[in-house]
Parts: C-alpha cells; structure tokens; sequence
C-alpha cells in the first residue's frame, strides 16, 4: 500500500489555507471517454470539495477544436451522472470553453496592455518542441492566419503551494520560453484558457492529475499577468492538489478509455457505479482493496477515523 501522507491533505490545512469560498473544478478534455484516471479526479474533486464545504464546478476543456468531440462530451457527463457524481439538474452550470471565446479575446486585449504579446510563425518544430527561443519576438509580425500569438515572460520563479506535494518552485521563461496564447490554426491554448477560467470562475483549489505539475508556474504565472490588467480580481494564485494517475500494465498513465479501465466498457458488464469508484480508489491506493463506494461517500475516502477508511 502507498503511503496515505502522499495520498490525502490534511483536510484541517485545506479549510485554512484555501481562499474561502473553496471552489475547484473538473475540466475533462473531451478529446476520449471517460476513463479510470478520471474517476480518480473525480472523488479527489467531490470528495475534498464535499469534505471542506466547498463547491465543484465542471468545464468542458474544448479548447481544441480539432481533438474535441462533441460525442465525447455528452458521453463524459452522460458518465459522470451515472456514476452519480453529476446530478441532472447541474449540467446547465456547465461551461465550455469553445463558447468563450469573447472572454479570451476580451483578456488577450487587456494582456497587451502590462505584457508584450506578439505574432509568431514558428511551428513547433522548428524548436524541436522544446523551450521556445524567442525568434518572432522582435520581428513585429502582423497577427492574422497561420500566425500564433505569443505572451513574452519575464525570467524569474512562480510559486505555489501544493497540498500533497508541498511548496512548488517554477521558472516559465527558462522552462518554455514566451508562451503561447493562440496556435497558428487559431485555437487558445490549454494554458491560456485555464488560467482565464480560473481565475474568471474564482477558482480557489485546482485539483487534478500530477502530469500537469509541469504546467503550474505558467498558469501561475499568466494567472498573475492576467490579474495585473484587470481581467478578473479573484483570488490568485489558487492552491493546488496534484494527485497521483491511474497507470496502465505497462507503467504508463492513462490516456485512452479502451478495454477494462474505460467507463463505457464497465459499464457494459456488470458492474456497479460504485463498483466502479471503488475500482478508481483502489489502482492509487486510496483503497487497499476493492470494494464499492457510492459517489455521496466520496469524501470518506479523505477523512480517517471511525466514518472514513
Ligand atoms: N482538461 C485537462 C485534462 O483533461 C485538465 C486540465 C486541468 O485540470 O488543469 O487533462
């Protein structure tokens, strides 16, 4: 069994150290269907929401447009109400990021006003994917098709508090370089829309898989140029909770719903909603075995003592 220290906050340190109201979100991608690593999200997002009185708020991550499905979308709720995280009459707070396009550009104005924001041809590749080195920065480039849009960063640390990790430590600039806002097909950025929403929707507790640990600083970062000019006056940055992923047989995270670890799949057979979470809890070590837990009882797995595990 894991060592639970690293797998469940102190739910003292959440209630004083989060910015009260405590609001978090789930924000799947609808880019495949909902998948065990995802259950995962979801007890640690209603379960800790539920365990300190705060409040959950779901988005729909279809910045882009090309990966994002609309059947994906309808199946990723259709799943999330079955599983009886999602109640029916929640899905009309649901927003999505493809519809929010006019708060991005309204922000990317305000940006430009504390920040140098700039077009840029560059493909990925020509950097090997790497840390971005600048090259459009001073060319004065119009923006328009076929040209992204850059925010340029100052060098320097972000930090953040992690509620199982501890203090995070970031440099943006020597990490990736001038981030990008827009691609050169004109879709926002992941990392560019989710600081917007989070800071618009006052976010105070992002919870979510330690693959995008990586992406904190930059969200903090933009987080902060964003509040400078006046886009939202939330409170930032917000505390963070990454938590450990659902890995194949192979050591590999999760990223595709087939076979055994996809909802659609369990549920085809015979097994239960809370079958299901349990089997979630269980492949991070929040279970020492599988057992069944109803969505309503989530936040048990959090709290030890004679009501929790
Ligand atoms: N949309 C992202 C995903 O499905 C999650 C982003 C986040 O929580 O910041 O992996």
């Amino acid at each position: 069994m894991k060592d639970t220290a690293v797998l469940r906050p102190d739910l003292d340190a959440v209630r004083r150290t989060v910015a009260s109201p405590i609001v978090t979100r789930f924000a799947p991608s609808p880019t495949g269907f909902l998948h065990l690593g995802h259950v995962v999200n979801a007890i640690y997002v209603w379960g800790l929401a539920r365990a300190t009185g705060g409040r959950v708020l779901v988005r729909i991550e279809d910045h882009d447009r090309i990966r994002s499905r609309q059947t994906f979308d309808a199946a990723l709720l259709e799943d999330l109400q079955w599983l009886g995280f999602l109640e029916p009459d929640e899905t009309d707070s649901i927003i999505r990021q493809r519809e929010r396009t006019g708060v991005y550009e309204a922000a990317l104005t305000r940006l430009r006003a504390v920040a140098h924001v700039y077009a840029c041809d560059c493909s990925r590749t020509s950097f090997h994917g790497e840390r971005y080195p600048g090259r459009c920065r001073n060319r004065g480039l119009t923006e328009g098709p076929g040209r992204g849009i850059r925010v340029q960063l100052e060098p320097g640390v972000d930090a953040a508090d992690d509620l199982l990790l501890g203090a995070i430590q970031q440099a943006p600039a020597e990490q990736c370089g001038d981030l990008l806002l827009k691609d050169r097909d004109g879709h926002w950025t992941y990392q560019f829309a989710v600081a917007v929403d989070d800071l618009h929707q006052r976010v105070t507790l992002v919870i979510r898989g330690a693959d995008l640990l990586s992406s904190t600083g930059r969200q903090v970062r933009l987080g902060q140029l964003l509040k400078r000019c006046g886009v939202a006056d939330g409170p930032w940055p917000p505390r963070y909770l990454h938590h450990p992923l659902v890995m194949d047989e192979g050591g590999v995270k999760l990223s595709k719903s087939t076979g055994a670890t996809g909802v659609r799949h369990l549920r085809a057979t015979d097994v239960t909603p809370g079958e299901v979470i349990g089997r979630a809890a269980a492949a991070i070590g929040l279970l020492d075995s599988v057992r069944s837990v109803e969505a309503r009882d989530v936040r048990s797995l959090f709290e030890i003592g004679p009501r929790g595990v």
